[in-house]
């Protein structure tokens, strides 16, 4: 970057800072052996200091800026009436540690999202404590293991995952102490029943179910799987990242599910690009509902509205805290808006906009790359990237020449059982206008890969920084400037 970074443009002397006269008298400072003398920090002016920041918040790509097709994890526009809401005074400056009685507007909150969830979800009850989807998944996990251990069952120590599972889920169950076992796909993209069969046994926990899974394809046996998993004495647990495709249309409790976690910050509306706090609920069947995490928000008297009161309770069987007081309180507040902003028709509008959008992509597109299930998708498509007459050319390289047609990348290598994937999901934000130019640079991208394919190999080309080695760049953290000792050095 040839621009001056914030502490080249320091001169001694210079701040942004206006502090009032003093008006108390003034403290000593700490001994001296405990101040630094030279404290590196830049002196600059108000207009260096806002172009500092203004420049990198530029950097980044976001979903404020462009389009942000990576799947599974529903890049959807944030509307900012949530960053309102969640601002609101009376909801922001309350202590966790204060009494329930002085904090009701919270508690009609956590209540109003409990219930709205288990609504959608067609649960009997939800707790919000888990941060994040993996958090909710270990929960659930560690509630089905309870379960069978409340009856005497400790035999049971196998949690079934397909093969096309976000890589959480065997994780999750590795973390809650049980063997995550892996059930390969049919050609459709389905659970492979003859791959189920061998496992429906008195080891059986459970099975972690993503549907519509991460090829973005409604399992046309999900029923028929949690069946046989509840006659072989199992419990299913449901990956509800992808709920994005469902809500208003399919309660996935109805189709055999126990327990679920939702990604608040992807179906409900968070910004989560940056690694910023999500919020992971779960929701849970009769059979489960007393093992919920908690505490949980309930209705002491009243109905619900001005004249109800509301508490906190742990759930008879609860296996516990998954997390400090509340969850992740501002983000409740966030899905909260964003629910009531929509209604329940407005839910359900926006999961039919969002499986709409993603076939009229995958219409677009189809014959631009190879489409392994070429099915009817729900809110997203799995391509691969690579062209038989383009034998160079990698998934990589296509997503990294997105950019420079002003597009975040889709996910790739995701999910595992697709070679080169590249994993589209548009959202229901985004016009149709919009993912015309957005299936127009795909196939410019194709066009180039067989004409240019340098052109390929070295994007991208317009962004900030070019291509990464992102291994070192993950394992070799550089989080802060430090001063070149020699000038030449770069
Ligand atoms: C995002 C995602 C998860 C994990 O959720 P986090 O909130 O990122 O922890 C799990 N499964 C699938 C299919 C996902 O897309």
């Amino acid at each position: 970057m040839t621009e001056p970074i914030i502490y080249e443009l320091s001169v001694s002397g210079r701040s942004a800072a206006h502090l009032p006269a003093l008006d108390v008298p003034p403290s000593p400072l700490p001994p001296a052996h405990l101040l630094r003398r030279e404290l590196d920090l830049p002196e600059v002016s108000e207009p260096d200091l806002m172009r500092h920041y203004v420049r990198l918040s530029q950097l980044n790509y976001s979903v404020d800026t462009g389009m942000y097709p990576l799947g599974s994890c529903t890049m959807k526009y944030n509307p900012k009436v949530n960053e309102d809401a969640a601002r609101i005074p009376s909801l922001l400056n309350v202590h966790p540690l204060q009494p329930a009685e002085t904090a009701q507007g919270n508690l009609a909150l956590m209540y109003g999202l409990q219930q709205a969830l288990a609504e959608i979800g067609g649960f009997a009850g939800s707790s919000l404590q888990p941060a994040a989807g993996a958090q909710g998944e270990l929960t659930g996990i560690l509630m089905i293991r309870a379960w069978h251990r409340a009856r005497g069952d400790t035999r049971r120590q196998v949690i079934l995952v397909p093969d096309s599972a976000h890589g959480t889920n065997p994780a999750s169950t590795s973390m809650a102490g049980l063997r995550a076992v892996e059930i390969r796909s049919d050609d459709r993209g389905n659970v492979d029943l003859e791959a189920l069969a061998p496992h429906l046994n008195d080891q059986l926990a459970g099975i972690m179910l993503t549907n519509p899974n991460t090829l973005g394809l409604f399992d046309e046996h999900v029923c028929e799987v949690c069946r046989l998993v509840h006659e072989a004495g199992g419990l299913v647990y449901g990956d509800g990242a992808n709920l994005n495709a469902l809500m208003g249309i399919v309660k996935p409790a109805q189709l055999g599910i126990d327990v679920m976690h939702f990604n608040l910050h992807k179906t409900f509306s968070t910004p989560h690009g940056g690694g910023g706090p999500g919020a992971g609920p779960v929701g849970a069947g009769e059979r489960l509902v007393d093992y919920l995490p908690g505490p949980i928000a309930v209705r002491k008297e009243g109905r619900e509205g001005d004249q109800a009161r509301y508490t906190l309770r742990m759930p008879a069987h609860s296996i516990g805290r998954m997390k400090a007081h509340y969850g992740h309180f501002a983000v409740l507040v966030r899905a909260y808006t964003y629910m009531r902003m929509l209604g329940a028709e407005g839910l359900r509008a926006s999961s039919e906009a969002a499986v709409l959008n993603a076939n009229y992509l995958q219409a677009l597109l189809r014959g631009v790359f190879p489409l392994p299930h070429d099915r009817t998708c729900m809110h997203e498509f799995v391509l691969e990237g690579r062209l038989a007459d383009a034998p160079g050319i990698r998934a990589l390289d296509i997503a990294k020449r997105l950019m420079d047609y002003g597009y975040h990348p889709p996910t790739n290598y995701f999910p595992l059982i697709v070679p080169e994937a590249l994993m589209i999901e548009p959202t229901e934000t985004e016009s149709k206008q919009e993912l015309d130019r957005f299936a127009s640079a795909l196939r410019s991208i194709a066009e180039e890969a067989r004409r240019e394919p340098e052109l390929l190999h070295n994007a991208p080309i317009s962004a900030p920084v070019r291509r990464l080695d992102e291994v070192r760049a993950a394992r070799d953290l550089v989080l802060s400037w430090t001063r070149p000792t020699r000038p030449a050095e770069d």
